[in-house]
């Protein structure tokens, strides 16, 4: 074989010996063995991998174990599908089960992404969304008599930066009951703390960029369900619309999810810690995190999640300069708009997330000028408590 020849063949290696660790197959497509084994995988007739718009290994076995863990207490068999970001697990799954004339049922404090995905792509094809106070169910059956075409109802809990959760197993039984497809983000949670197949959803997605992933460097979706039907029309839709994970951005979560139980355990006791210190500190007006006894979500979020996780928001005793002020003081906590890191992370709703949404409306769904949101991070508790104290004893 000529030297050039020799550079570009394929590489040979073993493929007998199991590696430990996830290999990261980082291959646009797999080799076939023969014409008749083509036709095998393509026909479903046998296992294996094509092309990696349509399967790949390292992105399947990630994929499977978040489908394993939502369904860890159900007796049936989970079905998971990376995407290339939570956004496109959302959009995916919305193109997948419905259609054109159908309606989405869903919440007014929905992640921003989210609303504007609705609003702004889905609304101009034609699937219509209706937002109400799911937490209310009277705006719900109201909801349903005014729009007969309701196919999903859309839901997330906590909501984010109010932290305020909603009864999944109570709006999913009357989805249920209704006909109506359920989903729920859930992000903010990761199955550790919270498993809406458990409490009667049908689908749920993941920005798995967040808490599954952990180390801010990767960004990617999953779509889990327990229906197989479904789970084939989110396959047959992610294939052709290409939402498709990246495998390394796959390989790179498995890493992260090795610790999830580990972190969670330590975001949520440093979230309490520092939700129960800000609470009781004279420049601070408000907390908002569901582990507070006297937070207006406590006692769903103590029914319906293991711990309460790692977010919280409070409101400082001033106006937006002294909110900024604070964020700009903060050594320990970084200033980024993302969250689930194992670092500490804030964000000033009214100047970022909520930057587009007039002041008074802003204002009345709970988001004050003063605001400050949290990922707490697994740091030791000390030194967040010091970084907030110095930071508020400055404003
Ligand atoms: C970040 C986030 C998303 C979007 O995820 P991306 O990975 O950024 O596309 C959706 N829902 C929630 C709750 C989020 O926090």
């Amino acid at each position: 074989m000529d030297i050039q020849s020799l550079c570009v063949k394929s590489y040979e290696f073993d493929k007998t010996t199991q590696p430990h660790q996830l290999p990261l197959y980082m291959s646009s497509s797999f080799e076939m063995e023969s014409t008749d084994d083509a036709i095998d995988i393509f026909t479903k007739k046998k296992e294996g991998h094509v092309y990696s718009r349509y399967g790949n290994p390292t992105i399947e076995a990630v994929a499977q174990r978040i489908a394993d863990m939502e369904t860890i207490d159900l007796d049936a068999q989970g079905y998971g599908y990376l995407t290339s970001s939570g956004m496109s697990a959302i959009s995916t799954l919305i193109i997948a089960m419905l259609s054109k004339g159908d309606a989405v049922l869903t919440q007014r404090d929905l992640y921003g992404g989210s609303t504007e995905l609705l609003r702004k792509v889905l609304q101009r094809l034609g699937i219509e969304s209706i937002a109400v106070d799911l937490g209310d169910m009277g705006q719900i059956e109201q909801a349903i008599t005014e729009h007969p075409n309701i196919k999903m109802l859309y839901m997330e809990s906590p909501s984010n930066p109010t932290m305020n959760c909603l009864d999944i197993k109570k709006v999913t039984a009357w989805s249920r009951g209704k006909g109506i497809l359920s989903a729920v983000d859930n992000t903010f949670c990761t199955p550790y703390l919270q498993r809406p197949l458990t409490l009667g959803a049908d689908f749920l997605i993941h920005s798995t960029t967040k808490y599954l992933n952990g180390h801010g460097n990767s960004i990617a979706g999953a779509i889990i369900t327990h229906h197989e039907p479904y789970a084939k029309q989110v396959w047959e839709t992610l294939k052709l619309v290409g939402s498709t994970c990246n495998p390394f951005d796959a390989w790179l979560l498995a890493n992260g999810m090795r610790t999830l139980t580990l972190r969670m355990d330590r975001h949520s006791q440093n979230a309490m810690q520092l939700a129960q210190h800000l609470y009781q500190h004279p420049k601070v007006q408000s907390v908002n995190y569901g582990g507070l006894v006297d937070h207006i979500s406590h006692d769903i979020a103590s029914r319906q999640m293991h711990q309460y996780g790692g977010m919280l928001s409070f409101v400082i005793d001033g106006d937006i300069e002294m909110a900024k002020k604070c964020i700009d003081r903060l050594e320990v906590a970084t200033h980024a708009p993302t969250l689930g890191d194992v670092d500490t992370l804030v964000l000033h709703p009214a100047t970022s997330s909520h930057l587009n949404i007039p002041a008074e409306m802003r204002i009345a769904s709970g988001i004050a000028d003063g605001m400050i949101r949290v990922s707490v991070g697994i740091e030791a508790i000390d030194d967040l408590i010091r970084d907030f104290d110095q930071a508020l004893g400055g404003i």
